[in-house]
């Protein structure tokens, strides 16, 4: 076979079909699934022959663009033909496409017909190619003894009979096994083995004539030159699709001839693409192609399908998801990572979140709001109402699968024996929405009780939650299905609002499950557009890095204003569980907002509003403790005071008091750190002369209060907690100190800036040079705090394999006394402000503490791989970001449950960004200095730079930079790089829509 043969290379990389599938993937039947979209041919397939009535799959196509169902039909035919004899006039919301003339033309139907969307045109030249190679093919043919003739030549298309006898004029589809027949009688007399061979001849007199990618396509009768083909048809359909966030695999292709005739592949062979569902319903003479489900039957087992889609649709069956596994989390089956299940599985839309769990058996029930905490005293979030309960009847166990779809932000279930199936959504569109549907058994499916139902829960500080729902059941024959509808009001600052919770159900069950999906999808889409992370090479960190940014975006509202209206909580676990009661660390400041920052300025900035809003209650306490300006607290909930508890129990039950409420002061240069880099990376200079600046100087203000000045002129800050929580009470934390200069000097600048007061800026700049460091000229390092080199010199590999809790393991008094430490310190410094530091000592500082690191914190690995991958330690940065990769996938530090380690996940996109990108934003540019691991043979990563979105990409021939406006980017050498100027980024296409499910 010719090795340019394009149908069977796609039915090799056809995934979704029962021969090949992964292990992941059900074979599934059209009777078992709704599709969005459905892509079919037109003769053969809807209608018999052009004589055929064509009214009823019109009402079916008209009814399914009705219920929201996108058709193409795909034809070598005009749209005379086509439309002449359907002539649907859909009236939307779904979309009838028409693509015709063999991949070269596109009509879009509406009420008032159709309206072309797309054409190829022909140069002169092509035209004139195409005419020359259809001429030599007959002459070939003649030569050698068979009369065929140039029947028609039709846009981009020419058309040759190689049977131009009046017995064969009719429709070829009729007799096709005699017609074939006949054919390759007369091929076989002039010395051509079977049609594959004029077809081959055809080819050859294509490419002959200059046409660099001839389609040659034939139905036994004709052989076809073509420029186009049925595939691209396909193409632009799914390109459509993608754009509304409907993959290939939400996509039904129906066809007839599938199957080779005369070993040519048959002509919906073009149809194929991966992961799209297939199905003939043609006699296929010469055998189904692999992949596709063969159902036979005609026109007629064709409306019959269109019927069954229908019905499932009008009696609300879920929906299901495009199984991309480049998309794609399986969660565990296994009942002891049910509950990590239930956060890795949370979906949430920045104001509030529902765990991931099963609906009728939560482990953690968990909804909470953002910021929403109750108890006084001892703020944790408070809990809502579990919205998707259902009732359903416990069989045992369960032995369903269950999917989390990132692409378009979905989870869906399925029992394995068919009894029960679940689709849920947090709306990114109507932050207050949520979704569900359930089909089922009804002796499985139990009926719901209520249609409308309200719940509130009430917070004892201020504030609460309202839920209003609303539930449509519909049951025929065995089946029952439910669509339940959930609406949110909440309030941080008064009691809930049942009856606002109500208006907006109202508004969503006005609009409806599926138009409300159709623009959640439509929106996730976009987000990936411009926050996308793809890895080629790296299939597992690539799904790794996207599942971070898909927590990310789901955690942190980004639909204010971008004035700084709303404020988000970001809890150290999001919005997937109690964990730390949801309280705000520095987790927030450093970890996650330097992701969402380039990814969603907006989310960013609420995330700033927060801290601004506290800025008060951060400058009461810094008087309260006799200082100046501002300190803020170790962590935080709704008000702003601290709320680190004061006494905690360790593993074995022993109680201990827990210092970092009252020591790990750092948070308050973190906080100045935060808004100074969002200000880098969006270039908004409003904010540092307002509110960022405000931040900055009131904590620089702190730190030269803090001070602690010698009699030799040094400047110390004694008595802390620096980010390695094992060792308390210590001075000259050097973390502490860098950062307190860095947010000094910083400030410094903000006030001469703004025309402020000399003397003070002086005096910070003064503070600022004398701080010690910890940094010796005769280590070529750093020293983590004073006197740590003088502790007892445990190394982590004589202790344990890292990830592990040192204290845990060896006791807290030891491990106090040792130089075991649990995560980034004086690394932490070097990665947030290199220039902070002594020239030249990254090294030593890696090699030194990488030694003594336990990685007792879940934000440790992902800033290792970061400094290692600056530091040019490509592989040894790789080993510790698929660490931080793994780390609430596969729960490895068995807290998971508790809610996602949300800085682990920051930590890891600035790994890729920060670390193997070398990407950093400085007062003028954007810095760029990739390094990547041997493995990854391509990098990509889609953010933000001073509000143009921008694509980086990495590869082993170099980097480029493409973006929509000139941006300075420069390289490590300060070199200005050239842009790529694009007029829309998001129209760059996306990796991994169409990726094939077998690599
Ligand atoms: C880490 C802190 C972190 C906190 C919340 C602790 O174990 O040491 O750095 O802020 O967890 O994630």
């Amino acid at each position: 076979m010719d090795p340019s043969n394009r149908p069977a290379e796609v039915q090799w990389r056809l995934p979704g079909c029962s021969a090949s599938c992964p292990a992941t993937m059900t074979p599934w039947t059209t009777t078992e699934r709704s599709y969005d979209a459905i892509v079919c041919d037109w003769y053969g397939t809807v209608v018999t022959d052009r004589s055929s009535d064509a009214s009823a799959p019109r009402r079916r196509i008209e009814a399914l663009c009705a219920a929201g169902v996108d058709v193409a039909i795909v034809s070598g035919t005009h749209i005379g033909n086509v439309d002449g004899q359907l002539n649907a006039r859909p009236a939307g919301p779904g979309r009838l496409w028409l693509c015709l003339n063999s991949g070269s033309e596109v009509f879009q139907v509406g009420p008032h017909g159709p309206v072309l969307s797309w054409r190829r045109q022909a140069s002169r030249a092509e035209n004139r190619a195409l005419d020359e190679a259809a001429r030599q093919t007959v002459d070939e043919l003649g030569e050698r003894g068979l009369q065929a003739a140039v029947v028609s030549s039709r846009l981009n298309r020419r058309k040759i009979d190689l049977i131009p006898l009046p017995e064969w004029s009719g429709p070829p589809q009729e007799h096709i096994d005699e017609l074939l027949a006949a054919v390759e009688g007369r091929l076989k007399g002039c010395g051509l083995s079977s049609l594959a061979a004029a077809v081959n001849l055809a080819r050859n007199a294509a490419r002959h004539t200059g046409l660099v990618d001839p389609r040659i396509m034939s139905d036994a009768k004709h052989i076809e030159i073509g420029l186009t083909d049925k595939s691209d048809s396909v193409a632009w359909v799914l390109e459509r699709l993608g754009a509304g966030g409907v993959g290939p695999g939400l996509v039904l292709v129906a066809g007839d001839e599938f199957g080779p005739l005369g070993g040519v592949p048959g002509s919906d062979s073009w149809l194929l693409s991966p992961r799209t569902t297939a199905i003939s319903v043609g006699r296929e003479p010469g055998g189904v192609a692999p992949g596709v489900l063969h159902l036979g039957g005609g026109p007629p087992a064709f409306l019959e399908l269109l019927e069954e889609q229908l019905d499932r649709r009008t009696r609300r069956f879920p929906p299901w998801i495009d199984e991309d596994p480049a998309w794609t989390i399986l969660l565990s089956s296994e009942p002891q990572r049910a509950r990590s299940s239930e956060a890795l599985a949370t979906l949430a839309s920045g104001w509030w979140g529902t765990r991931g769990a099963r609906e009728e058996a939560p482990c953690l029930p968990g909804v909470y709001v953002s910021g929403l905490y109750r108890e006084r005293h001892a703020p944790v979030l408070l809990e809502g109402p579990w919205w998707p309960r259902l009732d359903v009847r416990w069989q045992g166990g369960f032995d369903d699968r269950r999917l989390l779809d990132l692409r378009t932000g979905a989870l869906v279930r399925e029992e394995r024996d068919g009894s029960l199936r679940t689709f849920r959504f947090s709306s990114a569109t109507a932050p207050s929405i949520a979704m569900l549907r359930a089909e089922g058994d009804s002796s499985r499916l139990g009926p719901e009780t209520e249609v409308r139902s309200h719940a509130t829960r009430s917070s004892d500080i201020c504030g609460g939650m309202a839920l209003a729902t609303e539930v449509v059941e519909i049951e025929k024959g065995h089946r029952r299905s439910i669509e339940r509808i959930t609406a949110l009001d909440a309030c941080t600052d008064g009691p809930a609002r049942p009856w606002v919770a109500s208006r907006r159900l109202e508004r969503a069950s006005r609009q409806g499950f599926e138009r409300l999906l159709a623009q959640h999808r439509r929106e996730w889409e976009r987000r990936w557009e411009t926050c996308a992370v793809t890895i080629d090479g790296d299939p597992a960190s690539e799904l790794a890095v996207r599942f971070a940014v898909f927590h990310l975006l789901s955690s942190v509202r980004g639909d204010s204003s971008g004035e700084g209206s709303v404020e988000a909580a970001a809890g150290a676990r999001g919005l997937s569980g109690p964990g730390y009661g949801g309280h705000v660390f520095w987790d927030a400041d450093v970890f996650t907002l330097p992701a969402i920052g380039p990814l969603r300025p907006r989310a960013a900035r609420a995330m700033l509003q927060y801290r601004i809003r506290r800025l008060g209650t951060a400058r009461e306490r810094a008087c309260r403790d006799g200082r100046a300006g501002a300190r803020f607290p170790w962590e935080s909930a709704g008000d702003g005071k601290e709320v680190t508890p004061t006494r905690g129990r360790t593993p074995e039950g022993e109680e201990v008091p827990i210092l970092t409420g009252d020591l790990e002061e750092h948070i308050t240069a973190d906080v100045a750190w935060a808004a100074d880099l969002y200000a880098r990376w969006t270039g908004d200079e409003s904010f540092l002369n307002g509110p960022g600046g405000d931040l900055i100087i009131e904590t620089a203000r702190y730190w030269a209060s803090r001070a602690e000045l010698d009699h030799d002129g040094s400047a110390h800050l004694r008595n802390v907690i620096g980010p390695d929580e094992y060792h308390e009470r210590v001075d000259d934390n050097a973390f502490t100190n860098v950062m307190a200069r860095w947010n000094l000097r910083r400030g410094a600048e903000l006030v001469e800036e703004h025309g402020g007061t000399g003397t003070e800026a002086r005096i910070w700049r003064d503070v600022a040079d004398r701080l010690v460091d910890g940094y010796s000229a005769v280590t070529g390092r750093h020293e983590q705090f004073a006197g740590y080199d003088l502790l007892e010199p445990i190394l982590v590999r004589d202790v344990a394999t890292p990830p592990f809790a040192a204290d845990a393991v060896l006791g807290r008094a030891r491990t106090a006394s040792s130089q075991v430490i649990k995560q980034a310190d004086v690394l932490m410094a070097h990665h947030m402000i290199p220039d902070e530091l002594e020239a030249g000592s990254l090294e030593r500082d890696l090699d030194y503490y990488l030694a003594r690191t336990s990685h007792g914190s879940s934000l440790s690995p992902s800033v290792h791989a970061s400094v290692l991958a600056r530091a040019g330690r490509v592989e040894e940065a790789l080993e510790f970001f698929k660490l931080a990769a793994r780390l609430d996938l596969d729960d490895l530090a068995g807290t998971t449950a508790e809610g996602l380690h949300l800085a682990c996940l920051g930590g890891l996109w600035q790994a890729v960004a920060t670390g193997f990108l070398g990407l950093r934003p400085d007062r003028r540019v954007l810095r760029l200095d990739p390094k990547l691991p041997a493995s990854w043979s391509r990098l990509e990563l889609r953010c933000r730079y001073r509000g143009v979105p921008i694509i980086v990409e990495a590869g082993a021939d170099g980097f480029s930079v493409v973006a929509e406006a000139d941006i300075p980017v420069v390289d490590n050498a300060g070199n200005r790089i050239p842009i790529s100027l694009t007029k829309d980024v998001r129209r760059t296409p996306l990796r991994g829509r169409t990726t094939d499910a077998t690599s």
